[in-house]
């Protein structure tokens, strides 16, 4: 067990003298065994880390991280583009919670098209991540009233964001892992040090579909007042 995290304030949930071990904020697994090391490190209690773990195990079963990336890359473009173009009919809720699978054939590994993916548990990871970051570069835990959340933009919609991670901050955080397996970048706002914008962009085949049936490998997670991601999350649903 690692003395450097125990009973120090979970990373997840904000309880004091609760965390009792040390938990990697993006999962070992989601890396080529080579980038494996030197990956950010976070307290978190026993409750956060098994929920988190949860999570991440249903993500690196069905998505494709580490070494399949680059032939995910390749794969999904040309086949999920093609299907979407055959199947215009392909309903948007459905495309939103699609799900990929690996299959082998004749020695090959093809990617396979099934429903439904769990979006939502793709952003929950996201937006414990962004949490995780703001501890780990900025020595910050949130209060109880501010939350986070992550969401993949319909085309458009990145634009709020953006205009986000361009205002006055009073931190800024720029990181690429694992050879560019995973780049983000957080801003803490001037305004309110609670409050802070994240972008992540995936490599490769860590790629799942917006409203709109298009493909993206952008996450955006924000830091905000609990009352105004309420407000948020009201107006997608
Ligand atoms: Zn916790």
């Amino acid at each position: 067990m690692s003395k450097k995290f125990k009973n120090k304030t979970c990373a997840y949930c904000s309880t004091p003298n609760s965390a009792t071990t040390g938990d990697h904020v993006f999962a070992r697994e989601f890396f080529d065994e080579k980038h494996r090391h030197n990956l950010p490190k976070i307290p978190p209690c026993e409750n956060c880390n098994n929920e988190k773990s949860k999570l991440e195990h249903y993500l690196t079963t069905v998505l494709p991280f580490g070494s399949q990336t680059k032939n995910a890359e390749i794969n999904l473009r040309y086949n999920v583009s093609k299907r979407l173009k055959r199947n215009n009919k392909l309903d948007r809720s459905l495309a939103s919670s699609m799900e990929y699978r690996w299959v082998e054939k004749d020695g090959i590994l093809a990617r396979q098209m099934t429903l439904p993916f769990d979006g939502k548990k793709y952003h929950d990871l996201f937006a414990l991540i962004a949490r995780g970051l703001v501890v780990h570069h900025w020595n910050l835990h949130l209060p109880l009233d501010y939350d986070f959340m992550a969401i993949t933009t319909a085309k458009g919609g990145e634009e709020f964001f953006e205009r986000n991670l361009s205002l006055n901050a009073t931190k800024l955080t720029s990181v690429s892992l694992g050879d560019g397996m995973f780049q983000y970048k957080g801003m803490q706002s001037f305004d309110d040090p609670n409050k802070s914008t994240w972008k992540f962009i995936i490599a490769g085949g860590t790629q799942v579909l917006g409203d709109n049936g298009l493909l993206s490998s952008v996450v955006y997670a924000i830091s905000e007042k609990k009352s105004f991601i309420e407000d948020i999350r009201s107006h997608i649903r």
